[in-house]
């Protein structure tokens, strides 16, 4: 029988199986604090549990392993990327990104993705599975265990789709903002979707504070329907009135991404439209020109078309940035040191 994932549960199901073990309740807040607060990875650390608790805990459960198979950090900006090794010898990637304000992680919720969005690396080779509650913090984890960084940030804007994997994803905003674990602000957090419609109104419901991120990269519903395959199935529209939803359960703004890809979606139409769904709307608008993916012929526009074009929107009232570059010489961008890996292995 496999052994419980014992970093998957929050405290109330922690001390549920202590309970069960006849062991006392404050023994479940020991080794909650060992698993998320001191980032234990096996047992055998938590030194002040009797030998033989952690021999039945030796028996029973695992602290799931995730190796670093790649650590590279970027010359050009203080960037650090990870691609981490499951136990199942599924790979993802994580990033550690360094701003004067904090750390930022970006971690992956999935490994691999199935909403073939035409620009991402991410989604080429489909989905393997979903990741746990407990892969998802171990990322975090790890990246402050090997570089003695605090993470303050997070964004889940790594390989997958956060509202593909609904539950643990949820449970992984409890856990990591929980004060007997990492307590990261949930102001802090922000997570990207690409506009699973029933799942953005269930998660306004949850009384989060959280950041939503909606993946929208084409102005009108039939442009979106050309680089995001979800869009055929939500409309533009009931993705929008999700998004309005959202912000008025919890107050928190909407950030609009849009990858800006050359002669697809960065005309002055493109303006016009995207002037009309976002005037109106209290939000805020992050260009990404687009990273060029080996498997795909999406160009980004050149500097001055980028900086004309959010010009433009600005002088239209609407409040937007370009999102800085970051990693590019270390495959920074979505999904691709995954696949470069893939690729490598299955030339070997
Ligand atoms: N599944 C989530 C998270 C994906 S990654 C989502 O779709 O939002 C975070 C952002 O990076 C998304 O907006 C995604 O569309 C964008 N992205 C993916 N590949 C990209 C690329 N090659 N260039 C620019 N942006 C990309």
């Amino acid at each position: 029988m496999d052994k419980k994932d014992i970093a998957s549960y929050n405290l109330e199901e922690l001390t549920q199986e202590m309970k069960t073990l006849g062991e006392k309740p404050f023994r479940a807040r020991q080794i909650y604090a060992w698993l998320h607060q001191k980032l234990a990875g096996d047992f055998q650390e938590m030194t002040d549990l009797s030998k033989a608790l952690r021999e039945r805990l030796e028996a029973g459960y695992e602290i799931r392993k995730m190796e670093p198979v790649a650590h590279l950090i970027s010359k050009k900006d203080p960037t650090e990327k990870f691609l981490f090794e499951l136990a199942d010898g599924n790979q993802i990637e994580s990033v550690l990104m360094k701003y004067n304000y904090g750390n930022s992680a970006c971690i992956s919720s999935q490994a691999g993705c199935r909403m073939g969005c035409r620009f991402c690396a991410s989604t080429i080779g489909g989905l393997n599975r979903s990741l746990r509650t407990s892969e998802m913090l171990r990322q975090i984890y790890q990246i402050q265990k090997i570089t003695g960084e605090r993470v303050s940030n997070i964004v889940v804007m790594g390989t997958g789709e956060p509202l593909d994997n609904y539950d643990n994803f949820l449970k992984f905003i409890h856990m990591v903002s929980d004060g007997n674990g990492l307590n990261i602000s949930q102001r802090n957090i922000t997570a990207s979707t690409c506009g699973l419609v029933p799942q953005i109104h269930r998660l306004a419901e949850e009384g989060l504070q959280i950041t939503l991120a909606l993946s929208l990269h084409g102005s009108t519903q039939e442009k979106r329907e050309k680089l995001m395959p979800i869009a055929r199935k939500y409309k533009l529209s009931e993705v929008l009135a999700a998004c309005d939803d959202y912000f008025d359960k919890t107050g928190r703004r909407i950030t609009f991404e849009y990858s800006l890809v050359k002669g697809v979606n960065d005309t002055d139409e493109d303006i016009a439209h995207l002037t009309g769904i976002l005037k109106p709307r209290n939000c805020h608008l992050n260009l990404i020109p687009v990273n060029p993916i080996r498997e795909r012929d999406f160009q980004r526009p050149d500097r001055e078309n980028a900086l004309e074009f959010k010009n433009k929107l600005e002088k239209n009232g609407i409040n937007v940035t370009i999102r800085r570059e970051r990693g590019s010489d270390i495959d920074g961008a979505c999904g691709q040191l995954r696949r470069r890996y893939q690729t490598v292995q299955k030339e070997n």
